[in-house]
């Protein structure tokens, strides 16, 4: 999931300075878990930009479930407000960046045929696991994955020095020298390949690691979902 905060209102706020006519965006996959654009948090933005004289055309709210990343779910929800959206003045997209883009890219400009002002309301912060209160960023999408060989446990993501061969020097009674509050990614490898009987894993140095995997922005084509 994209872990995600809301951002400020007064950031929103300047963002709409002279935009009166607003149309808002939740979104019913991540948005929705991290409380930034689910139904509750749309109708409550859209009251808040009211209180501040705003015209909320539409406060567009797609159901738990319904991610507004996947393009063809927010053509056909967006589709039935097309008439608010050509007549706003902005966009607020209450849902992580990717779904911005996407309704931007998809919808808004793909189409609709408008250009619009389109703005974020909330701060994406990564990839994260975990809940139903509690995340945890355990990835980067570094394209190439190396959990088998490391017992599960990414040391990019994990060590706060992203080494490929550890630990450092500074690791200290199963404690990060950069954080003691927090487990060494590499202690926790060693214990747990240890316990595997699969110590022999690390005989080998990992080589650098090949980030041209990283070349951004990178793209996916699958074949189109069949509805069963
Ligand atoms: S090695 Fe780490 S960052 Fe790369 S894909 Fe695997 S879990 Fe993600
Ligand atoms: S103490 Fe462990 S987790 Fe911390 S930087 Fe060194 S190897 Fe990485």
């Amino acid at each position: 999931m994209i872990g995600q905060t809301q951002k400020p209102i007064e950031e929103i706020l300047e963002y709409l300075d002279g935009k009166d006519k607003v149309v808002l965006v939740g979104c019913g996959g991540c948005a929705t878990v991290f409380h930034t654009g689910g139904e509750s948090e749309v109708k409550e933005m859209a009251e808040v930009l009211s209180g501040h004289g705003k015209n909320v055309l539409a406060a567009i709210a797609p159901p738990f479930g319904e991610f507004t990343c996947y393009a063809p779910w927010s053509k056909a929800r967006l589709g039935n407000y097309q008439q608010a959206i050509d007549e706003c003045d902005a966009i607020l997209m209450l849902s992580c960046g990717d779904g911005l883009q996407v309704v931007r890219e998809f919808v808004i400009e793909g189409e609709f045929g408008l250009l619009k002002p389109i703005y974020p309301g909330t701060n994406p912060i990564g990839h994260m696991g975990g809940g139903p209160t509690l995340f945890k960023e355990k990835c980067q999408q570094c394209g190439e994955c190396l959990l088998g060989k490391f017992a599960g446990i990414c040391p990019l993501t994990q060590c706060a020095k992203g080494l490929l061969n550890g630990p450092c020097g500074g690791s200290q009674n199963g404690k990060c020298e950069v954080d003691p509050e927090r487990d060494c990614a590499w202690a926790l490898i060693i214990e747990h390949l240890q316990k595997l009987d699969m110590l022999w894993m690390l005989d080998e140095i990992t080589l650098p690691k090949d980030w041209g995997q990283m070349n951004r922005p990178r793209k996916i084509e699958v074949a189109p979902l069949v509805p069963e």
